[in-house]
């Protein structure tokens, strides 16, 4: 078919009127060009198959250029109460965290020593604040995840020997990961010893011989086992390890340097160095509360050959992990420490006000830990409970509300909110109830039943 005069298809202004129009280039200042494109070719194919008239396709093109923002991950306020909750990605950055790697994400010093004009040592200042953190190690080493720092140690200190672990410390870390996997996908050898719910020192000595490459102590840190259990402590596996020659590596998980009042229970890098562990792994950003990391605090030999192993490259950090684990670790408290120490009269004050200005009841609400350490913990706090159907108009306020739907409630913890948000969050909760009364009937919100609660996180 061939257009005539009459067809509105005519009118459509072309792409380089469209492309050249002041306000498209003004409101397209942060995205590329092929994006840019790619909206305005949009919305013209959207002219020709008649779905807009011609005359649309200019504020078409406005609105679709002045909404997008340069990427498409959004912020969050963590109404879950869960402190490092894997989804909303773990640990949010303290605010001298978030400068450092505003200034470390140019041209930065990272490997140059501006006072003589000569290449320096890598992540030196990371290095210099973790073992000021930990002065239990002798030397530290950071590369890009905890994952990463694991298989680095074991591939090096075992190569294709074998690394001995616990049957009750095969754990898997979320989304289908399995640390026994990971560890043996670079070429060592698992030797399995003990059972699932006991394992007793004889269980390593009997597997410890010419072909041990170190011995692995894992830190279950998503699950518990209860009841008729024993487990091997660093103090009493160094021992053993340390008379055959052997290097005993502990993998906490969570990222704590030193005992954390908040967390009688769980591990930290310092002791379990004190106690003889000659290696230790943890995560940036989980109970550190920094940036995605995999932390290596321990001997200065062993260090040293996991730095040289080839792998070292494929895993290591970048500028702006290293610039946030050294601020987070020199700076102020971070959020997810203070969200952990937060006080239960505190947070239950600010609750009430928060909830006094929305009209709804206050309830008992556990905060959580979530990713990497005190499993199981209840942290104990309060909620607002608000309607179920907010839920998923709080989601959509900008920035999005995350809660948790429970028992027909959608319940907001304030514990990892950011009290200077309190106001943007109340806000949010008066708009989404606006826009719900406003909603052309109940096949607006039918959704909402089937709503997933929010509250549950992966590693
Ligand atoms: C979280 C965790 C890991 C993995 O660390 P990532 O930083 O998520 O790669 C490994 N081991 C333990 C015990 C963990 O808790």
């Amino acid at each position: 078919m061939v257009a005539d005069e009459q067809d509105p298809r005519r009118r459509i202004p072309r792409t380089d009127q469209l492309l050249g129009h002041p306000q498209v280039r003004a409101a397209g200042e942060a995205m590329s060009e092929r994006v840019v494109r790619g909206i305005v070719r949009a919305a013209q194919d959207r002219a020709r198959r008649g779905d807009i008239p011609p005359e649309q396709v200019l504020e078409e093109i406005l609105a679709a250029v002045g909404e997008r923002p340069a990427g498409s991950l959004r912020p969050v306020l963590n109404a879950t109460g869960v402190i490092v909750h894997t989804n909303l990605g773990r640990a949010p950055l303290s605010e001298v965290a978030r400068r450092a790697v505003s200034d470390a994400a140019g041209y930065t010093d990272v490997e140059f020593d501006l006072a003589t004009g000569a290449r320096s040592r890598r992540g030196a200042g990371a290095r210099a604040a973790l073992l000021a953190a930990c002065p239990q190690a002798e030397d530290a080493l950071v590369v890009n995840n905890g994952a990463a720092a694991l298989v680095l140690a074991t591939t090096a200190l075992a190569g294709t020997g074998e690394v001995v672990l616990s049957r009750g410390e095969m754990i898997e870390i979320g989304a289908g990961f399995r640390l026994p996997d990971l560890i043996a996908s670079a070429g060592a050898q698992l030797r399995e010893v003990g059972t699932t719910n006991r394992t007793h020192l004889a269980d390593y000595t009997d597997a410890l011989g010419a072909n041990t490459g170190c011995v692995l102590s894992i830190h279950t840190s998503n699950y518990r086992i209860i009841g008729f259990t024993s487990s091997v402590p660093i103090a009493q596996l160094a021992p053993v390890c340390r008379e055959a020659g052997v290097p005993l590596v502990a993998d906490l998980g969570s990222g704590l340097l030193q005992p954390e009042q908040a967390l009688p229970e769980e591990p930290d890098a310092g002791t379990a160095l004190r106690e003889g562990a000659d290696l230790v792994i943890a995560s940036g950003d989980k109970l550190l509360g920094g940036p995605q990391a995999g932390i290596l605090l321990g001997k200065r030999e062993i260090i040293a050959r996991l730095a040289r192993h080839p792998l070292a490259r494929a895993v290591r950090a970048d500028k702006l992990a290293l610039a946030a684990v050294e601020a987070t670790l020199t700076g102020p408290t971070p959020p997810v420490l203070a969200a952990l120490r937060t006080d239960p009269r505190q947070l239950r004050a600010r609750t009430e006000q928060v909830a006094a200005r929305l009209g709804a009841p206050v309830v008992e609400h556990d905060g959580r830990v979530g990713g990497g350490g005190g499993a199981e913990v209840p942290l104990p706090g309060w909620a607002i409970q608000l309607e179920e159907q907010l839920a998923t108009a709080l989601r959509s306020a900008d920035p999005a509300v995350v809660g948790t739907v429970k028992d027909g409630a959608c319940l907001l913890d304030l514990r990892c909110v950011p009290q200077a948000q309190d106001d943007t969050l109340t806000q949010a909760v008066i708009a989404a109830r606006e826009r719900l009364a406003g909603a052309p009937g109940p096949g607006a919100h039918s959704r909402a039943g089937a709503e997933p609660t929010t509250g549950e996180e992966q590693e």
